[in-house]
């Protein structure tokens, strides 16, 4: 078996002031909302469309969800599987759900009922919250699953007299209203949460305990439950928060608009902003530019962690230019690659908020680097290993690699899951034992460099092969980005009958922008090696996104080749 060498170079130099050393505090999830609203009981916690909730109500309506769960029967260690919007129901559901000893499942809003039936069968939820609009998917599959007991809430239920009247519940099927009934297993969340006293029976929950079954794979093959723990959850929000070091507590304001239901979400803009007492605002849709914007500028937002597709449609929306963005201070990109250009533009449109580039993934809750936000930044690199964190670069040989050369990245940490819920084998190929730790195998690859900055190259399965050559798309996205006219760029690989691969270009354009095939092809050629060039260009009017709003590489590539056999 292959060692690591004494000195460890395979660590980060951390010379940007922030520790390597870290332990992460032996809180579960309920015991930092506790400490929330202890220490700032009246702070707004959450804001959603004018209405507001303390951190005292807050920790009283998760305690109401917790006292509602048992009086349903809820036993800890079960599955709640939570289908919700960004919304104050989110927030308390998912603290009330931990409350009460219970798993949370996050499902994402945008599953199509067989989806939808495969997590919740998967994860074997025996209860489901949900959104009144989502229920109609739930109805189509209601006999093919466990689920025991819906609760059904609506936007309205968050909102102050007299808005909360105006709707009963119900969902939106083929254009119509359809009621949901709350009766027999499906209960309405406010008239349950009504019913109920803050004081649910005390349940012992332990750091290592289960918290969250997240749900990832979707862009890669069958999804998998990436189960994380409390101390998990706990360890990423944490480390966040050293790695943040002029964060005030209880002074900053969080724009939510990336979604909870997302790993990324949930950690950065949800239970960081507990651990420190800043109030959320919630933007239920981060598609909702002009909503976005509105919510920024309204609620003076000094913190707005987000993906790349996010800050490029900000920077090119027509009524950017009407808002005030100045109160945000710092902003973490992540879960895509952040071209240079885009973060360029959004510093300044901003007035120069910090945008740096973090990675992470599903499996470690999920951010394992960031750039430092104050120290120095190296522009496309994904930043240095958070506090505790070890990253190593490796081949194939599962031998760690020198400074400079290109391998998987695996990396050990608290926030490293268990395990893939109840996939023994799927979790052996992902997780190795070694030189003492446990490592997660991202599946990407990486470059260290000499100062101990990470850049990804490229997702391992991503790779085209064109005559021979190792061609990774996110560098030929990089050069199509600059062409003045695209707003959206994806590489993806096609069959070629002498290549073997080539590759193709799937562009969206900015509005009123023009370009053809053969501008693209010319721009790319001033850029790239010749074998690198797309030979083809598609223009389409928007690019598939997963929910948090990656783009679907691989989709593309299905689709192009479908399109173009061989
Ligand atoms: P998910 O588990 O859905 O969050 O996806 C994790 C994957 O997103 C990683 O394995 C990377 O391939 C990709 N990813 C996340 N952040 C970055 C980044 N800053 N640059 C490039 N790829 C990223």
């Amino acid at each position: 078996t292959p060692s690591l060498p004494s000195d460890r170079p395979w660590l980060s130099h951390y010379e940007a002031g922030v520790p390597h050393d870290f332990t992460p505090s032996d809180r579960t999830l309920p015991q930092v909302l506790e400490r929330a609203a202890s220490q700032f009981p009246d702070r707004v916690a959450l804001e959603f469309l004018g209405a507001r909730t303390t951190y005292r109500q807050l920790l009283q309506d998760a305690l109401r969800f917790a006292s509602a769960l048992q009086s349903l029967g809820v036993k800890p260690g079960e599955r709640v599987a939570i289908m919700l919007p960004n919304c104050p129901q989110f927030v308390v559901a998912f603290y009330g759900t931990l409350l009460a000893g219970a798993v949370a499942v996050n499902t994402s809003p945008l599953y199509t009922p067989s989806e939808l039936q495969h997590q919740l069968q998967d994860s074997s939820s025996e209860t489901l919250l949900m959104l009144d609009a989502f229920f109609p998917r739930y109805q189509e599959i209601a006999g093919n699953v466990g689920v025991k007991r819906v609760i059904v809430t609506g936007i309205q239920d968050a909102l102050p007299f007299p808005k909360n009247i105006l709707y009963p519940i119900k969902a939106r099927k083929d254009g119509t209203w359809v009621n949901v009934k709350a009766e027999g297993t499906v209960h309405g969340y406010k008239a349950l949460l009504g019913r109920q006293a803050p004081r649910p029976q005390l349940v012992a929950i332990r750091p290592q305990d289960l918290a969250l079954l997240q749900y990832t794979g979707g862009t890669t093959g069958v999804p998998k439950g990436a189960m994380l723990t409390h101390r998990n959850l706990v360890a990423n929000s944490e480390q966040s928060r050293v790695w943040m070091s002029d964060l005030k507590e209880g002074q900053e304001i969080t724009l939510a608009a990336i979604p909870f239901f997302h790993v990324y979400g949930m950690t950065v803009a949800m239970n960081l902003s507990v651990l420190t007492g800043a109030t959320i605002v919630l933007v239920p849709n981060a598609r909702d530019i002009p909503m976005v914007l509105a919510q920024i500028q309204a609620s003076r937002a000094t913190l707005f962690p987000g993906v790349p597709t996010l800050y490029n449609a900000i920077n090119n929306h027509p009524d950017t230019p009407k808002f005030n963005l100045t109160s945000i201070r710092a902003c973490i990109s992540g879960s895509a690659p952040l071209m240079l250009e885009t973060a360029r533009r959004f510093r300044e449109i901003t007035g120069g908020a910090n945008l740096v580039e973090g990675y992470g993934l599903t499996e470690t809750s999920p951010v394992t680097h960031v750039n430092p936000i104050f120290g120095e930044q190296h522009e496309g690199s994904i930043g240095l290993p958070l506090p505790g964190v070890d990253a190593v670069v490796m081949n194939d040989q599962e031998q760690p690699l020198a400074p400079g050369e290109v391998g998987e990245l695996w990396v050990a940490g608290p926030q490293v899951m268990l395990g893939y819920w109840q996939k023994p084998e799927e979790t052996a190929k992902t997780m190795r034992e070694a030189f003492g730790r446990t490592w997660l195998l991202t599946g990407d690859m990486a470059v260290m460099d000499e100062d101990g900055y990470f850049r990804i190259v490229d997702r391992k399965k991503e790779l085209i092969i064109a005559g021979g050559f190792n061609i990774y798309p996110r560098e030929v996205e990089e050069v199509l980005m600059t062409h003045p006219a695209v707003l959206e760029a994806a590489a993806v690989g096609v069959p070629d009958t002498y290549r073997g691969e080539s590759v193709h270009a799937v562009l969206v354009l900015k509005p009123g922008q023009q370009a053809t095939e053969a501008d693209v092809i010319a721009h790319c050629r001033s850029e790239l090696s010749a074998y690198k060039v797309p030979r083809s260009v598609e223009f389409r009017t928007e690019l598939p996104k997963t929910a948090v709003g990656k783009i679907l590489r691989r989709q593309l590539a299905s689709e192009a080749r479908a399109a173009r056999p061989a």
